[in-house]
């Protein structure tokens, strides 16, 4: 069975900090991705516009160019494939990692595609794996998505979009430009405060000139075939509608981490137990890495303020073994 000093678990941005990290201390390592390489970012909108400038998204001290103050998601995949492919990155992509066990003195990691032990384990899992449902009657027809990719499928349709955060915004604007009649159904009484601050006047003026139609303080009762219900704070109203955008946000897979013992808070943000100099959790020998450290508060950890993680967690790793 093949044996490493590190598996890392996840081939995103922070996983593959890591895996540079490790590579530099000279740490054999290897990086399991269950997807394509940066999973997260390849399923983003295709259209999508990072909220942060490129350099606050690069790795292992590679320059990152753009042409724009703000990259997009193309620039991003570019980019994180050119440092995988220059660093040499030993990452096997499309292999899961199932389960991970303690044994005596090792971890046994089990894949998609076999089981290998490893000394240290690295969880780089990130949020975007499991949407917020809305829980309503017809979430499950096909024609409701919680992954918007591209505005030109929506083009002459009925779209409602719910939510307005960063990716509700962008849907609803993207497809009304495309020729969709767009309605938001808002949970809350305004666009939400964290929506770029470029992005934001623009959907506030097609709402005020009612070129999109948004309800606040509303929510979605039920979607079928041809119609939606919606309840506002004066009546229920029913819509016609081709297609749900539900941008409800993602939650992390925490249940993976409890499976393998590692402690999360007691209160609701649900935040792993970790020494915060070398990012250890509860379990001696695991460690998290990157967005997934802050728990269900998914707006407190970016690339730029967890890039750092790396450098914590393998400096630890390599002094436990000096
Ligand atoms: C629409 C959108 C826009 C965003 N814009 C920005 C921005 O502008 N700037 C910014 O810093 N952040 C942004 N974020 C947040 C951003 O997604 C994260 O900061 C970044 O992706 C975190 O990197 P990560 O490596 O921690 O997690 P991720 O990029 O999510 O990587 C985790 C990886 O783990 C993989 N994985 C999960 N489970 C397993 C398993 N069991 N086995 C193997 N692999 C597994 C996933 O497939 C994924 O590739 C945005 C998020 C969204 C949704």
């Amino acid at each position: 069975m093949q044996h490493f000093s590190i598996v890392i678990i996840g081939g995103g941005p922070i996983g593959l900090a890591c895996g540079i990290e490790a590579q530099k201390a000279g740490l054999d390592y290897v990086i399991f991705e269950k997807g394509s390489l940066v999973n997260s970012l390849y399923h983003y909108p295709v259209n999508m516009t990072f909220f942060s400038t490129s350099e606050r998204l690069e790795i292992g001290g590679v320059p990152f160019v753009s042409n724009n103050p703000k990259p997009v998601r193309n620039e991003a995949l570019e980019y994180y494939r050119r440092v995988t492919g220059s660093f040499n990155l030993n990452i096997r992509l499309f292999e899961p990692v199932e389960q991970v066990s303690r044994t005596v003195d090792l971890f046994e990691v089990v894949t998609s595609k076999g089981t290998c032990t490893a000394d240290h384990i690295i969880i780089a899992t990130g949020f975007y794996d499991i949407p917020y449902l809305l829980n309503v009657p017809g979430e499950e027809l096909p024609k409701v998505t919680h992954y918007y990719k591209d505005p030109h499928f929506y083009a002459f349709q009925d779209v409602i979009v719910v939510g307005a955060m960063n990716s509700g915004v962008d849907a609803a604007l993207e497809t009304w430009r495309k020729g969709a009649r767009v309605t938001m159904v808002v949970r809350g009484p305004e666009i939400g405060t964290r929506v770029k601050y470029w992005v934001r006047p623009d959907i506030e003026n097609r709402i005020k000139e009612g070129s999109i139609t948004a309800y606040f303080n509303a929510s979605v009762r039920e979607i079928r075939e041809d119609e939606v219900d919606i309840d506002t704070p004066e009546e229920m109203i029913t819509l016609k509608n081709d297609f749900v955008i539900a941008a409800t946000g993602y939650q992390p897979n925490l249940q993976f981490l409890k499976q393998i013992g590692v402690m999360l808070s007691d209160d609701a943000v649900k935040c792993p137990v970790l020494d915060p100099d070398t990012h250890e959790s509860s379990v001696k020998g695991i460690y998290l890495a990157g967005v997934i450290c802050g728990g269900m508060n998914t707006h407190r950890l970016f690339i730029e303020n967890s890039r750092e993680h790396a450098v914590k967690i393998i400096n630890a790793i390599s002094r436990k073994r000096s």
